[in-house]
């Protein structure tokens, strides 16, 4: 069965849709400024569940995936479409009021604007989140720039809303008595931060080559990144920055924890690691493939970490 990946590469040359394939479609308005779109689906029993977050978690994750996006290609978000199915038992709880306070304090600290949206009954909850971010004209960061020697960075620390999903699945829940870092990993994956203040700096700077958010683990985004760019990659495990108490497995397979992957030029390696992001490996030859060093062998890094239709599992996470 076709992937979702080969799907969207399939309309793309089925009907010449140059710009999709990125984190955010990047449409040139004038001289100076390129707008960037996305958009972003999050179904109830796929993408969350209700019983194990909180409406004000649900909005700020809601507009935090789509911030995401726009950090992935360095841009500034803007504006905000908020579409909504709601099932008539929600309708007459609070639910709304706190989902907005949750999706309002996010947009408030990084100055966008809801400006329109649509409202409709639905058997379980939809949100489709939609957002305009801008870049200087022809900066935006790509999948697609990334060069052999280039070194391989990410924000962060990974796994940790892995471990937050398996925290979830095995009955904890967000109000109870727990260890502080079991919190944190909770809600890394209920209240995720979107990286936009680091994906600016690296545009600003000029310093990434290429950059994709990590919503889908390593393995899937680096994939992508290889692709986009036709080159192959190296990454040394021992180098990940992992979550406490988090896995490789999860750090290299686990999605959801919305930090930035990137590429940069050798001579740059020093200002990124001024920005707090590490350094994790190198972009190689494309007939490399993507490699993962682990005790000191190198093991073919499979993607994907994760596709919509090859989960069973319903309740955790689908693709953001
Ligand atoms: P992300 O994880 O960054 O949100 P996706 O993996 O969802 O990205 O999508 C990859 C690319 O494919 C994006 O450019 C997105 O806009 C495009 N895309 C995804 N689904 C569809 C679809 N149903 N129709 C058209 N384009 C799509
Ligand atoms: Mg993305």
């Amino acid at each position: 069965m076709r992937s979702e990946f080969d799907f969207i590469n399939y309309i793309k040359e089925r009907h010449k849709l140059k710009a999709i394939g990125d984190d955010c479609s990047v449409i040139p308005t004038d001289g100076l400024t390129d707008q960037l779109f996305t958009v972003d689906l999050l179904i109830e029993n796929v993408d969350f569940r209700l019983d194990w977050t909180t409406p004000s978690f649900l909005g700020h994750k809601a507009l935090a995936v789509s911030l995401s996006d726009v950090a992935a290609m360095g841009g500034t978000p803007k504006f905000a479409l908020l579409s909504l199915g709601l099932p008539a038992s929600l309708w007459k709880t609070s639910f709304l009021d706190e989902f907005y306070e949750g999706w309002h304090s996010l947009a408030a600290s990084h100055g966008v604007d809801l400006v329109g949206g649509d409202i409709s009954k639905a058997g379980e909850l939809v949100i489709d989140s939609f957002v305009i971010g801008e870049a200087p004209r022809g900066k935006a960061l790509l999948r697609s720039g990334a060069k052999p020697g280039d070194l391989i960075f990410v924000s962060g620390a990974l796994g940790g809303a892995s471990l937050g999903l398996s925290l979830l699945e095995s009955g904890v829940r967000p109000g109870d008595e727990i260890a502080d870092f079991h919190r944190e990993a909770i809600l890394r994956q209920l209240k995720p931060t979107p990286q936009v203040a680091i994906g600016k700096s690296l545009l600003e700077n000029q310093l990434a080559t290429s950059a994709i958010d990590l919503s889908d683990g390593i393995s899937s985004d680096l994939f992508h990144i290889c692709q986009a760019s036709n080159v192959g990659a190296i990454v040394d495990a021992s180098n990940l920055p992992i979550a406490k108490e988090g896995t490789l497995e999860m750090a290299l397979n686990g999605g959801e924890d919305f930090e930035l992957l990137f590429t940069v030029p050798p001579e740059r390696r020093l200002d990124a690691q001024h920005l707090g992001c590490t350094h994790i490996g190198e972009i190689a030859d494309t007939s490399d493939g993507i490699l993962v060093k682990l005790d000191g062998e190198l093991r073919p890094l499979l993607p994907p970490g994760f596709e919509h239709f090859r989960s069973e599992m319903a309740g955790g996470r689908g693709d953001t």
